[in-house]
């Protein structure tokens, strides 16, 4: 996440608050304040719009879409959280009385906060399908326009053409065209047309090679693309690593849920494809120092495109790909041939079948690289980053210098991680007590 984007985002709402200032004076100040925190989620609600619409200029400013979408899911829950705090602490100015339509403001208020409140929860419970998911969350923008319409018509301390008025209102109306903007058919976005060259099967992956239709897109290796075709049942937009960059794009899929599963089945050579992006920030940023690279699974996608794409510097580099059986390893044979080209790269294959899970002692140990001195870049299962990234810290490497990459746009808030903590410390004390 961007420390840019973050203090854009508090700075805009401190604005608010020196706007709001002078009418504390004058009016019952708990209901300014009451006032001025359902004005600041209005505020807070709209920059989510905006991070959700992927408009170019979006990862410049919060910093890769992973990343942003992280930021647009704790934007949301902390509006929440100010908009029930609005409702808590009373807002009603004693004689001040709303323009006509202050009754119909009332009442959208409170529907725009029960609402969001339910969707939000929804929004947080990782184990509602993705498909249902969508739907529900796409209807958090008519709520939104239900408070921003609430607070347009209810009785103020000021004007809508005060500037605190205007400053809310403006927000707001970008936060509406946001919306608006991510309602827009798939079809009418900006995306770069190619036709399907191959489909084929490489450890467990499907692999999928577009060849462009006119202008081809100018990826970095290690960057994502939105991709949907116009066969049927893929017409969805997924996001996807180019695992080889080019002219040609290439695509290595594992079969995680529907969509995966029908491509697999469904996709052929000559299918149409659009593609949308360049996204993501995970970038190879080459420097003096060693470089350890760790890849789950299908995470060795941004590394499989970092290696073609490798020029010269001698950089020493060590792969860990980490794997559960050595025939579910998509694009071994590529990585071994790429290692062996270049001469300061070295593969340790990591078959958790036959060895022992990777652990940041053997990463230290294998490599000979010392932790504190070295730039780590991971992509694999979260269990696995953070697991890796503890112990990493541990034998000395600074938060800044291990670098992620999300493979979940859609992510909890901990509680099952919380629940887990909680049932892990709960049976370390009962097996104490019991010794
Ligand atoms: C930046 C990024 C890079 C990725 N790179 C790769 C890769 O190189 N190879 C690979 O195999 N997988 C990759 N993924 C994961 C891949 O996008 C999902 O596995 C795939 O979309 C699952 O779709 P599904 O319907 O088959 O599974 P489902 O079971 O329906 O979905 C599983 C999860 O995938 C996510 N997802 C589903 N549909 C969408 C969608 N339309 N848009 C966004 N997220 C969605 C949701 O978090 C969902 O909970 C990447 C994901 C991200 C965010």
């Amino acid at each position: 996440m961007r420390i840019f984007g973050l203090i854009l985002i508090v700075a805009s709402v401190v604005f608010l608050a020196v706007l709001y200032l002078p009418y504390t004076a004058k009016n019952d100040t708990s209901a300014v304040i009451s006032q001025f925190i359902g004005a600041a989620a209005l505020v807070t609600m709209a920059w989510t719009q905006l991070i959700a619409t992927r408009l170019p200029g979006i990862e410049t400013v919060f910093g890769g879409m992973d990343r942003s979408y992280v930021l647009h899911k704790w934007l949301g829950i902390v509006s929440m959280a100010a908009i029930l705090l609005h409702d808590t602490i009373d807002a009603e100015l004693r004689g001040v009385r709303g323009p006509v339509l202050n009754d119909l403001a009332e009442t959208l208020g409170e529907l725009s906060l029960y609402s969001l409140l339910i969707l939000v929860v929804i929004s947080i419970a990782v184990f509602i399908p993705y498909h249902l998911w969508k739907w529900t969350h796409r209807l958090m923008g008519l709520f939104y326009a239900a408070g921003v319409f609430h607070f347009a018509f209810i009785g103020k301390a000021f004007a809508n053409g005060d500037p605190a008025g205007l400053y809310t209102l403006a927000f707001s109306a970008v936060g509406i065209l946001a919306y608006a903007y991510t309602l827009m058919p798939e079809a009418s976005r900006r995306a770069r047309p190619y036709r399907v060259r191959s489909v084929e099967e490489d450890g467990g992956a499907t692999v999928v090679t577009l060849d462009p239709v006119g202008r081809p897109l100018r990826a970095e290796a290690g960057q994502f693309a939105f991709v949907s075709y116009d066969t049927d049942g893929l017409s969805e937009p997924h996001p996807f690593t180019i695992s080889r960059v080019g002219d040609q794009l290439r695509f290595t899929i594992k079969e995680l849920g529907d969509y995966t599963y029908r491509l697999r089945r469904r996709l052929r050579a000559g299918d149409t494809a659009r593609v949308q992006g360049p996204h993501g920030r995970f970038l190879r940023n080459p420097s003096s120092r060693p470089e350890i690279w760790i890849a789950g699974g299908i995470g060795i996608t941004p590394f499989a495109a970092w290696l073609t794409a490798l020029d010269d510097d001698q950089t020493e580099i060590h792969l860990f790909y980490c794997v559960a059986r050595q025939d579910q390893a998509p694009h071994l044979d590529e990585v071994t041939q790429a290692a062996q080209r270049h001469a300061n790269v070295t593969l340790h294959l990591i078959v958790s079948q036959e060895t022992p899970r990777l652990t940041a002692e053997r990463v230290a140990k294998d490599s000979g690289i010392d932790p504190a001195d070295a730039k780590v870049y991971f992509c694999g299962p979260r269990p696995m980053r953070e697991a890796l990234g503890f112990g990493l810290r541990m034998l000395g490497l600074p938060p800044k210098r291990y670098h992620y990459e999300e493979f979940e746009i859609r992510t909890g808030i901990g509680l099952r991680r919380l629940a887990a903590w909680v049932l892990a410390r709960r049976d370390a004390r009962t097996s104490q007590r019991a010794s």
